[in-house]
């Protein structure tokens, strides 16, 4: 899944990047839901551990063009974990009371703490994102948030977070098809907001803002993936697959922690059977 890692400095240009990329699966949609079934158990094992051992904090950032799919990974992907140890934290137009602050204010406070897994959807990203689009702080102020974002990740990595952040990345025409999709079906309107059909026309200046946002924040400490998103389940397996690897690159063990087992079994009036 390294093909997908934006190097530390790379100019991206979203355009070479392909959306409906299915890897080593050439669209071979049945293997692929194979192997996402093999990884979401895996992942969650591996999160059962990361919960017991209670030593590592794990941080997922989920950013994408309205119908990209943040939701589904969720469902998706994390459909087996333990809830105890797993967090979802979204980000939405701030309060009055978050506009008060700075942009890290309510962020800081959703990271995740010893053994715990937290998946942003949305994130610190709307701030050099939707903010920018929108004209919401002068540039000044928006231009210097790249290397403020990058030193704020960078102490939480030192400080012992691991960062994961995906960008998943569709293109205007699967969203047309997800848009209309959604307007077919009745149970899907509650998706349907008639705001995102404004932000669809500023298609052009959100790839632009994302594609500064992915090669200026892109580091050794919190790397960016582009996932190619348009087909759900490869979109599901790479962010999968990268789980799997990161945490079992933590080399996680629950020691033996108790001493007199047998002294506290004969308290229990010896043997289980
Ligand atoms: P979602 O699309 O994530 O399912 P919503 O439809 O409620 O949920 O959208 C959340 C909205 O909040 C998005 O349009 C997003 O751009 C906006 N938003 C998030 N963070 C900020 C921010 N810092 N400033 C302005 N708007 C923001």
């Amino acid at each position: 899944m390294e093909r997908y890692r934006v190097k530390p400095g790379d100019k991206v240009d979203l355009d070479k990047w392909d959306s409906q990329d299915t890897g080593a699966y050439q669209g071979n949609k049945s293997d692929g839901k194979d192997r996402l079934e093999e990884l979401t158990a895996e992942l969650e094992e591996l999160q059962e551990l990361l919960f017991a051992e209670n030593k590592h904090k794990v941080l997922v950032v989920l950013q994408g063009m309205d119908t990209s799919g943040k939701d589904g990974v969720i469902r998706h992907v994390f459909e087996g974990v333990n809830p105890q140890g797993v967090r979802v934290a979204g980000f939405k137009v701030p309060t009055p009371q978050e506009l008060a602050h700075d942009y890290f204010w309510r962020v800081h406070q959703q990271v995740p703490g010893n053994g715990e897994i937290v998946i942003f959807n949305r994130s610190h990203y709307e701030d050099v994102l939707v903010v920018r689009v929108h004209g919401l702080v002068p540039p000044a102020r928006w231009k210097k948030r790249y290397d403020q974002i990058n030193a704020f990740e960078k102490m939480l990595a030192e400080e012992g977070t691991t960062i994961l952040k995906f960008f998943l990345h569709v293109d205007p025409e699967e969203q047309r098809q997800r848009l209309l999709a959604r307007l077919d079906d009745p149970s899907k309107h509650w998706k349907f907001n008639p705001g995102d059909l404004k932000e669809r026309e500023r298609w052009g200046e959100y790839q632009q803002a994302y594609e500064d946002a992915l090669g200026k924040t892109s580091t050794a400490w919190a790397p960016w993936y582009i996932v190619p998103a348009n087909k759900k389940w490869y979109r599901n397996l790479v962010i999968a697959s990268v789980l799997v690897e990161t945490l079992k690159g933590f080399d996680m063990k629950l020691e033996a922690q108790l001493e007199d087992v047998p002294g506290l079994k004969a308290q229990l009036g010896g043997s289980s059977d």
